[in-house]
Parts: structure tokens; sequence; C-alpha cells
């Protein structure tokens, strides 16, 4: 874990120097509240940025403060890959200062990404953070897997080149975006200890996941993985793929229900965002072989993030709450 974060804050070194980040757009179909959403549209003093997600969102929100307008396009438990535009997302678009995305393929709904890729002021967060650390990035089936936020250590990266882009817009307050972003560093590098030596509590024979979709690569292999462990891909599955799209085959079924006989694992974890009916199948298949499996009392939050009472309505507290269900799972059996 030292080595990964030496590369990551050497990688910091050099973010001051990109530019040129990637252009991209947004839209909206949130549940932004009238209050926010008047504010934002009447403000004209503050930087207005618009996120897709709530994950950068609240990043926006560490660094920025009451310095900034910000709001998430897509809120609440929908799925970001396959989002398309709505109305009302072109004049939040056009009124937003500045525009974060994840990139990486994630925001692929077409209506949303032609938005992206056009607009004047848009950065791709995931991109930049591939350009820094193009190892650390995953591979599935040649396909890039987007879920960078599910390492902190790589979601980290995207702090300074949002406070980079505060600075530059309102150069008064540097200091103080980057004081915030020095914070926010550093509990994001208590956490990410924190959730390694929380999952390690696990022992290796049994630091297995199987949740809806591929959203978990990242995840595990940064805190369910063994130091340098060559095959930490054997220790996750899912029926769905990088996307959730509802199109499985009996032999995607029967894949995990192989997977979990073969790990003898005995709970699979619905996600907020994805549909349980695959989960529900696989789990009926187990039964017919005489294999209890069981779903998660609690989903995990993958590609959204929890309601204010949730226990995972910021990211730092997300990715704790995914990990205490995991561990709380595991103590169960
Ligand atoms: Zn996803």
């Amino acid at each position: 874990m030292i080595n990964k974060w030496i590369r990551i804050v050497g990688s910091f070194l050099s973010i001051a120097c990109l530019s040129g980040l990637f252009l991209l757009s947004c839209c909206s179909k949130t549940r932004v509240s009238s209050n926010l959403f008047n504010q934002w549209m009447q403000s004209s003093d503050k930087i207005k940025v618009l996120s897709t997600v709530a994950m950068i969102d609240d990043i926006v929100r560490q660094i920025g403060q009451e310095k900034v307008l910000h709001m998430s396009l897509i809120s609440g438990q929908i799925d970001p890959h396959s989002y398309e535009m709505v109305k009302g997302d072109d004049e939040k678009l056009r009124m937003a200062t500045i525009v974060f995305y994840n990139g990486l393929g994630l925001e692929h709904g077409a209506s949303l990404s032609n938005h992206l890729l056009n607009h004047k002021n848009a950065i791709a967060l995931g991109d930049v953070v591939a350009r820094l650390v193009p190892k650390e990035i995953i591979y599935i089936d040649r396909t890039v897997d987007p879920h960078i936020w599910m390492d902190i250590s790589l979601w980290s990266l995207i702090i300074d080149p949002i406070v980079q882009e505060f600075s530059r817009l309102d150069p008064e307050s540097a200091e103080f975006y980057k004081n915030n972003g020095k914070n926010l560093l550093e509990a994001m590098q208590r956490m990410d200890k924190k959730i390694y030596h929380a999952m390690h509590e696990i022992p290796s024979s049994q630091r297995y996941l199987v949740t809806s979709h591929d959203a978990f690569n990242y995840f595990t292999r940064a805190y369910l993985a063994n130091p340098d462990e060559e095959y930490w891909q054997s220790r996750v599955n899912a029926p769905e793929g990088l996307a959730p799209d509802g199109q499985l085959s009996s032999s995607d079924i029967q894949y995990i229900v192989n997977f979990l006989l073969e790990k003898h694992i005995r709970t699979v974890f619905p996600e907020s965002s994805v549909n349980r009916d695959a989960l529900n199948k696989i789990i009926h298949d187990c039964q017919k072989k005489g294999l209890k499996v069981h779903m998660a009392s609690s989903s995990l939050y993958s590609d959204s993030m929890g309601g204010k009472d949730s226990g995972a309505s910021n990211y730092l507290d997300m990715m704790w709450y995914n990990t205490s269900t995991i561990l709380s799972e595991w103590e169960k059996n």
C-alpha cells in the first residue's frame, strides 16, 4: 500500500502541469431541490459546478465549500452508465461555469456523451487520472473499467485538477482551495488505510466478493487482495458486466453459480442502483444444487451514493458503508 501512495503522491507533482483537460458537458435529470436550482440559476458571483455523478460532486463540495454552487446531474439511485438527458439538462449545462465528469466510458448514454464531448468547459477527471497513472487503470476484456472511485488512492487524484480549476477561475481564493484539498487528501489517506485493515480482518481464503455488476474491481484490487497479488481478479465476480444491462444468459448465471461453489461463498451483494433479478436467479439455482447462498441484508453503493440518512451520503462514508456491510456479512457466516 505504501508503494501505491508513493505513486499517487508522485503524480500530484505532475498534475499541475496538466492543461487541455478533456471537454465535456452535462445535463440533468436530477432531483436537485428547487431551492438549490434557483440559487444556481440566479447567482452570478460564484463558480457553478455541475458534476455528472455524486461521487464527483462530493469532492467538489469539500474543496469549494461556500465559494462554489455545486450540483450533481445524476442523483438518487440512477444508473449513470446509460443515463440519457432529460428536460432541463440543457439549461444546467449551459449555466455551468465548469462541468466535471468521470469519463473512461462511464457516461455513455448517447445524448449525454455527445453533450459532454462538445461542451466548452468540461473535464473528464477519470481521463486525467488515466494519463497520470495509466498502469493503475483496469481493463476487462479490453474495455476500460470506469469505476475508479472504488479505490480511494486513485480517486484522490481528482483533487488537484479540481483545485487547479477553482484557482484558475477564482485566483484570490487559491490558498483556500489548496488547503481544503490538502485536508481532504489526508482524510482520504486515513480512510484508505482503515478500509484495507478492516477488509484484511477477513482471512485471505474467504476474501471474495460477488455483486450485481462489475463495479468492484478497483475495490478488490485495493482492499481485498494481498499485497502485489497477481491474480486478484479471481476474488471478485458479478453476473452483469461493466455496465448493467439486464441482458443475461443462462450461461452467465451458471458461471457465477460455479464461482460461488468453487470458492465456498455464501453471500451475494445487491447494489443500490441495479436490479436484483440476476442475483435472485443465482440464489435460486444455488439452492437447486443444495448450496445455501443468501442475499446480503444491505445493498452496496456502487454507481451512486446514499440519501441523507443512509450513512452513505458522502463519498468517504459510502466507502466505509460498503466496507462495514461486507465485514458484517462475513461475521454472520
Ligand atoms: Zn457501474
